[in-house]
């Protein structure tokens, strides 16, 4: 900031009052013309043609249309029209309709809370008129003909004329903005303005399922449609494609000490969208709630790609005495009495529905919590934990099993009591405490936020997409499968995306890992010596006698035993033992053959000096480990557990790296419709 001296300020005005072209007469205070006040304050409401077709949609749904159709030109600079079924106006209001504050829907002020239309200002149509050409043809169910007038300012122009028409209004909005030169530069493109237009008219066709909705622009085909007595599902699925359906959740709250009513859809972590969709509607409008927008924004954002949003939609309904709706009509962000509480329950009601919904309880138990009892029932538990032969299961037999048989018994006994995860109401209970716990415990560790990061920067949405969509068709041998996508089919190198996605997992799990306990802890040494015996350790003779070596393995892996168990559940005792390795993806088993080894390297190859170097290469050489998928199993077992633990993963989980699009993990085989062609030929 600079400060004048006091010489410098008296020079400054004697300047202005001796040279300058200003007196130090005080204006004259006029009262504006009213065509400029109004102009003035239509530009308020009105700022582009989606304003006032909003105004206009809802002018027509307070008149129960059940169907709507809106014609567009030129993004509705040109044109914007709009044809209901609804009441109609009479022909005596046709005088005053146009004018400021006139309205048929509220009549004293106390009317206000209870009001349920959505207009009561009687400004819209007001507005519209100062800034554009309007014409409105109407006939109520009463009157024998249909009535026809135009306006300008705010006043009829010309004659009330009959005419032919149905019953319901139509209102013709033409040349917007023509006499407000300034705002129509202002405005951005015509395609741009349709944009916006599009996106009103999907809001409310959405929120009014019993209305139909036709969009078009002039002279083409409709752009959207949905037909009167639909459903808000069926409607959700016509504006953002079929595939959303299987991704939406049903979301329902009611609190009555709020006086809160909540209903909508959000989707699962198998949808995103670059757009992102949050349609709010408080009390039947469309608002905006940046605190409840970045709460349940929160919610997903670990779990879908950079970038992208899911698709939520929410109606509340509050007591009208708790909502100021007297807003102004261009102010959509809203605020709202008890609002830190109702966006809490209603954050808690979106975590709740994708923690219960199928594939994504199974998602956000492990994501989530770490303390929490997976969802396991009890008849998948008692298989588990009883059956020997699933103990066989996971022993390899044809790699040094003769010396690891006896210390594999692997019992998968999860962080939580058991006792409690046999107990259906003990789940829910305990997932919705821990996760909130859990939700504040996630890591801090910059290292591992800049891991992320860089995970989420090289995510090719392209391949994102492919994988979110994918079908899974079959094994083709030990390190590809087959996947279909849309009408492609892919040959996806197993082996390569199983071990990105225990990395990440890995990452995005870090200190939440499920334990898979041992059920008699493995001896360190022992592993040590077999993974130096193990060709692929590259020992030779130079390197030591082995025992010291692996003494050194030992003691290494001891010294960072605390670090491996807060992190990754790799739980090694005082006098060496290991006593779990981490659940990285649901139902699946990594290849115990290679556990030697995996110590060996652990110990070997980790960067244990350098925070973020040290979790890098300790997630990588885990993966590793567990994408060693086909070795040590049957045919039958890598097969299921392709199909049924991995692809699931892949397709709720994977953030492709750019690079899989080149090097071969993912390609493309062939796309049936040229398939056909070809049998055509053929
Ligand atoms: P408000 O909706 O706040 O009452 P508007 O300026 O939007 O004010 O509309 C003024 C009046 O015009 C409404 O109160 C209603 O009586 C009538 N009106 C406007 N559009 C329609 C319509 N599509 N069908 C029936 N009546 C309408
Ligand atoms: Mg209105």
């Amino acid at each position: 900031m600079i400060l004048l001296n006091d010489n410098c300020k008296h020079s400054f005005d004697s300047q202005v009052l001796t040279n300058g072209p200003y007196t130090m007469e005080p204006g004259k205070i006029r009262k504006l013309d009213e065509v400029v006040v109004n102009r003035i304050a239509a530009g308020e409401i009105i700022q582009r043609p989606a304003n006032a077709l909003k105004e206009m949609l809802e002018n027509s749904l307070d008149a129960k249309a059940t169907s709507i159709q809106v014609v567009v030109k030129s993004g509705g600079l040109k044109l914007l029209q709009i044809q209901d079924n609804g009441t109609g106006i009479r022909r005596d209001d046709l005088e005053i309709v146009c004018e400021r504050f006139t309205t048929s829907k509220l009549q004293s002020f106390e009317d206000l809370s209870s009001i349920d239309t959505y207009g009561f200002r009687g400004e819209a149509l007001a507005s519209i008129s100062h800034v554009a050409q309007l014409a409105i043809t109407t006939k109520t169910r009463g009157e024998k003909c249909a009535y026809k007038a135009a306006y300008e300012d705010g006043r009829l122009k010309g004659a009330v004329k009959p005419c032919a028409g149905n019953q319901g209004t139509q209102i013709t909005v033409e040349d917007l903005f023509y006499n407000v030169p300034m705002r129509k530069q202002a405005l951005k493109a015509p395609n741009e303005e349709y944009q916006k237009i599009l996106d009103v008219v999907c809001k409310y066709a959405i929120h009014n399922p019993q209305t139909g909705f036709i969009l078009k622009k002039f002279g083409e085909n409709a752009s959207i449609r949905t037909q009167p007595k639909s459903t808000i599902e069926s409607n959700i699925s016509l504006v953002y494609g079929p595939s959303i359906a299987k991704s939406l959740l049903k979301i329902a709250v009611h609190d009555e000490v709020l006086q809160l009513e909540v209903d909508g859809f959000v989707t699962n972590v198998n949808f995103s969208t670059k757009k992102g969709a949050f349609l709010l509607f408080i009390n039947h409008r469309a608002v905006q709630s940046s605190n409840l927008k970045k709460a349940i924004d929160q919610i997903y954002s670990p779990y879908l790609p950079k970038g992208m949003s899911p698709f939520v939609y929410l109606s509340i309904n509050l007591n009208p005495n708790n909502v100021d709706v007297n807003v102004h009509p261009t102010k959509h962000e809203v605020h709202f009495l008890h609002e830190e509480e109702i966006v809490e329950k209603i954050r808690d009601s979106v975590e709740h529905a994708l923690l219960g919904g199928n594939e994504s309880r199974t998602f956000y138990t492990q994501a989530l919590l770490p303390g929490a009892s997976e969802p396991v029932d009890s008849a998948k538990l008692n298989e588990t934990v009883g059956d020997k032969t699933l103990v066989y299961k996971f022993v390899r037999t044809d790699h040094n099993d003769q010396k690891l048989e006896k210390f594999f018994g692997l019992n998968i006994s999860r962080n939580a009591s058991i006792t409690e995860s046999l107990n259906e109401s003990g789940i829910e209970k305990h997932s919705v405490r821990s996760k909130k716990q859990e939700l504040k415990q996630d890591t801090k560790l910059t290292s591992v936020l800049k891991l992320r990061k860089a995970v989420e920067d090289d995510c090719d949405c392209d391949l994102r997409n492919i994988f979110s969509e994918l079908t899974f068709v079959g094994v083709v041998d030990r390190t590809n499968s087959l996947i279909q996508y849309d009408t492609k089919m892919f040959l996806i190198s197993t082996k390569m995306l199983a071990e990105e996605l225990c990395y990440q997992m890995l990452l995005y799990e870090f200190g939440n890992l499920t334990r898979m306990s041992f059920t008699s802890p493995l001896p360190l040494m022992e592993l040590a010596l077999l993974g130096l015996q193990d060709p692929e350790s590259g020992w030779t003779e130079e390197d030591g006698p082995m025992h010291e070596l692996a003494d050194r393995v030992v003691e290494i892996l001891s010294s960072k035993a605390p670090m491996m168990k807060e992190y990754f559940s790799i739980c090694i005792s005082e006098d060496g033992m290991l006593e779990s390795i981490p659940v990285i993806i649901n139902d699946y088993i990594p290849s115990m053959a290679y556990l030697p080894l995996y110590m060996l390297r652990l110990a070997t190859e980790v960067e244990w000096d350098e925070e973020q170097e040290c979790f890098r290469t300790f997630c990588r050489e885990t993966a590793m480990f567990y994408a060693k998928i086909a070795l040590g199993k049957s045919e039958q077992e890598y097969k299921w557990e392709i199909e049924h633990a991995i692809c699931p993963a892949l397709k709720q989980k994977l953030l492709p790296p750019k690079l899989f699009a080149r090097n071969g993990s993912v390609l493309q085989m062939a796309n049936l419709p040229d398939l056909y062609r070809v049998f055509e030929r053929c």
